[in-house]
């Protein structure tokens, strides 16, 4: 007998490289490439010296109402968490408690199964099609709920609305988690679905669109019922979870909203601009509504790609993977990083 035997054994999720050195071009974890508002930015200074020494409010009501407002619902019907990551972590403790498997696709966020095997909850992963679409028909079997990102990731791809609507449709007595991370990059929320279906629980981030990754900032919009559960399983694990500036920063970027729309419109053109000559070179890939492309060579296999794109600087996520490891995931960076990025390509393809 060791101590060994009682430990709660975990194969960790991987997050993307944060590269130490300067003078790289960054497109390896989704982070948007512009800074935040000015004004979002200067609310570190408005932070008093004694307020450091206090306790943030744990039911951090200047995020919780700001987002209630913004879309329209109750205060009561968002939670708020470190990043997406720790509410879709909540999430899972909460609403995954049954014995019947959790479904989610075979190529999704990694992060999924990771959680799932940290709970000890069964799950079972649906194949997407070929051309990485979700079948609804897979998720009508029983299970103990349900969860996927739209768009997905790292696939980028879209589900339309009624795709969405039939799943949680088949679902009503479970919870059907949509994970929004990048839905803001031209997709089409389900956020209205929530005033039909009381089993729907919707999961946005800061940390893409709203350029706020090093805050941690997510949150969860659903029926005042499944938020309150989520609080009570917030409460028993850790009240303070959010810093005091994460939820000023957080409240003024919902304010900023012009600054907010004028930026996705940046990274969408690039986007589409990126997208026209990586298919110049050959390179075929989904069609994405997100911040990064998954794109594919058909003469050159991902990993070379990868590796030589990396001694030039250029870092991009590759998912050694089965169905995936030929395919690369660019972030959409700025212009001028993405012109580096296709002339690079250009010259290397030759
Ligand atoms: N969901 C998806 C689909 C993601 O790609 C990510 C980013 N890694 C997250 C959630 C978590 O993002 P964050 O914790 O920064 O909000």
């Amino acid at each position: 007998m060791s101590w060994e035997e009682n430990v709660r054994k975990v194969v960790p999720y991987t997050p993307g490289e944060q590269p130490k050195i300067n003078n790289i071009i960054k497109l390896n974890t989704n982070e948007n490439p512009y800074p935040p508002a000015p004004e979002v930015v200067a609310v570190q200074e408005s932070i008093r010296p004694e307020e450091y020494s206090l306790y943030p409010d744990p039911e951090a009501s200047v995020l919780v109402q700001s987002l209630a407002d913004y879309y329209g619902l109750k205060k009561e019907q968002v939670f708020v968490g470190v990043g997406s990551d720790d509410v879709l972590s909540m999430a899972f403790l909460t609403f995954f408690n049954g014995n019947k498997p959790v479904f989610f696709p075979d190529i999704t966020y990694s992060f999924y199964d990771v959680w799932a095997n940290l709970y000890r909850i069964p799950f079972e992963t649906k194949p997407l099609t070929e051309d990485f679409r979700i079948d609804p028909a897979d998720y009508t079997k029983e299970n103990g709920g349900v969860i996927f990102p739209n768009p997905n990731a790292p696939t980028g791809v879209l589900e339309d609305l009624d795709t969405v609507e039939e799943i949680i449709r088949a679902n009503r007595d479970v919870v059907v988690i949509v994970d929004e991370a990048y839905i803001d990059f031209g997709g089409k929320s389900c956020l209205p679905l929530l005033e039909k279906y009381d089993n729907l629980l919707v999961v946005r981030t800061f940390s893409k669109s709203r350029a706020l990754a090093g805050m941690r900032i997510g949150f969860a919009m659903g029926n005042e019922k499944l938020i309150s559960y989520l609080n009570d399983a917030k409460f028993s694990f850790n009240s303070y979870t959010m810093n005091l500036p994460s939820l000023r920063i957080g409240a003024a970027s919902v304010k900023a909203d012009d600054y907010f729309r004028k930026m996705l419109e940046k990274v969408v053109a690039t986007r589409e601009w990126t997208k026209a000559e990586l298919k110049k070179l050959g390179f075929t890939f989904p069609d994405s509504y997100s911040n990064f492309i998954f794109a594919s060579h058909p003469d050159v296999p991902a990993k070379e790609l990868f590796k030589a794109l990396r001694e030039q600087g250029i870092i991009v996520r590759h998912f050694d993977k089965p169905r995936i490891d030929n395919y690369l995931r660019i972030t959409i960076g700025t212009d001028e990083q993405m012109h580096t990025l296709v002339d690079f390509l250009k010259n290397y393809l030759k």
